[in-house]
């Protein structure tokens, strides 16, 4: 989206520039014939799923992976050519749309492979490449038993089939202690032992995601599968020679300026009291943008201040405390930094009991997303306010094709 396109006091932006950088960083760590899957599903944990594909490939990923047949569809319907993996399995009837796109489809059970029989003829020449997930102990989806195996081996000896890889997804990678990492990674050396002795071609084997990926060398295997990382959310204490950088920045403007009385009301169900004479300032978001009611108490940016919630978050608007008077359309930085203060999408979370990616992944369709951070600069966004806005650039990246 152009920035004179934006009909909405509140944008996030999205610099590509991080997300390479990223991507460089983190493939450097890795040995070297270690391929790199960037992870992309839910509109690229809320950057834009198309934006985040063009610039991963053309850093250096050989591949992306998104959740759902849906997503990857989308992606191939703007112009994403890159090998993709789907996560979650598809039905056995939605095997002919993979194939015309040639996706890379999960597998957990030899029925599938039974019942997508239905939907594809066993001399028909397209090949099936699948990635079957084993189970090793985050307890999701995958197989867990050797029969289970075994029931999938002489399905998966059958000419149109490709094993293109055998994975299986860590349960707490991120966590200071590292005993169930290291115990799933056993489970999966087991149970890659089953495939050997079954004499099933594969071509690769991976368990890493972007904590695993960074944290654990010996579990990179022949690809990793990054996400969280690539968008610069990681803990700092599990890489502390990384500088990766946080991609998306969420800002808006105040609508509304007022003085109230101690004592007065602010928000739905008399939800804030003054407890002074105070400023408040109205913000054009709310929970139908994805900034949850649980919110509330968490701090944004204006003038490099600090200003908490006050009050419930409506489902457009919300009004925070300011430390004094400011003109309406000052600029309030939600997410990402204001000169030396900063706001990360990992202290917002703290405030929900989760990740920094709920946050990101949250960030509805309503809020326009702006992008920066690549070669050609089209347009400068006309300052609105005394703050200056950086160059935007427009988010036209060749595709490189593969295969
Ligand atoms: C989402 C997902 C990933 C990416 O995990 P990050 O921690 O964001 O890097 C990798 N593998 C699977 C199976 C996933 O579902």
């Amino acid at each position: 989206m152009e920035p004179s396109e934006i009909y909405r006091d509140t944008w996030a932006e999205v610099d590509l520039s991080c997300i390479s950088h990223n991507l460089k960083v983190i493939k450097s760590r890795l040995p070297a014939p270690a391929e790199f899957m960037a992870v992309v599903k839910a509109n690229g944990y809320g950057h834009g799923d198309r934006e985040i594909a063009e610039i991963a490939v053309q850093a250096g990923a050989d591949s992306l992976a998104v959740a759902y047949l849906s997503e990857a569809i989308n992606l191939r319907r703007q112009g994403i050519t890159a090998p993709i993996l789907i996560l979650t399995p598809i039905q056995p009837q939605e095997v002919p749309i993979a194939l015309k796109h040639r996706f890379m489809l999960t597998v957990t059970n030899a029925g599938w492979l039974e019942q997508m029989r239905a939907y594809k003829s066993a001399n028909s020449r397209d090949k099936l490449r699948i990635h079957i997930k084993f189970d090793t102990g985050l307890g999701r989806i995958g197989l867990r038993e050797r029969e289970e195996w075994d029931a999938m081996v002489p399905r998966l000896k059958q000419p149109d089939i490709e094993v293109a890889g055998i994975f299986t997804h860590l349960a707490t990678a991120g966590n200071v202690d590292i005993g169930y990492s290291k115990a799933q990674a056993a489970k999966f050396q087991q149970m890659l032992g089953w495939v050997k002795e079954s004499g099933v071609k594969v071509r690769q084997f991976h368990c890493a995601n972007s904590a695993a990926a960074l944290r654990f060398p010996e579990m990179v295997l022949d690809n990793v599968r990054v996400g969280a990382a690539l968008y610069g959310f990681y803990a700092k204490e599990h890489a502390p020679d990384l500088q990766l950088r946080p991609a998306l920045s969420l800002h808006s403007r105040l609508i509304h300026v007022k003085r109230v009385n101690k004592g007065q009301y602010i928000g739905y169900d008399n939800s804030y009291r003054a407890a002074e004479d105070e400023w408040i300032g109205t913000v054009p978001i709310g929970y139908a943008d994805g900034w949850s009611q649980s919110l509330q108490g968490s701090e944004m940016l204006v003038d490099v201040q600090r200003a908490p919630i006050v009050g419930k978050i409506g489902m457009d608007q919300l009004m925070i405390r300011l430390p004094r008077s400011y003109p309406v359309n000052t600029l309030v930085t939600l997410i990402g930094k204001q000169m030396d203060e900063q706001i990360t999408c990992a202290e917002l979370a703290a405030h929900l009991g989760s990740v920094p990616q709920e946050i990101s992944t949250s960030l509805s369709s309503r809020i326009p997303r702006l992008y920066k951070g690549h070669e050609i600069v089209t347009e400068m966004m006309t300052p609105v306010t005394s703050v200056h806005f950086p160059n935007y650039v427009k988010k036209e990246v060749k595709t490189k094709t593969r295969r």
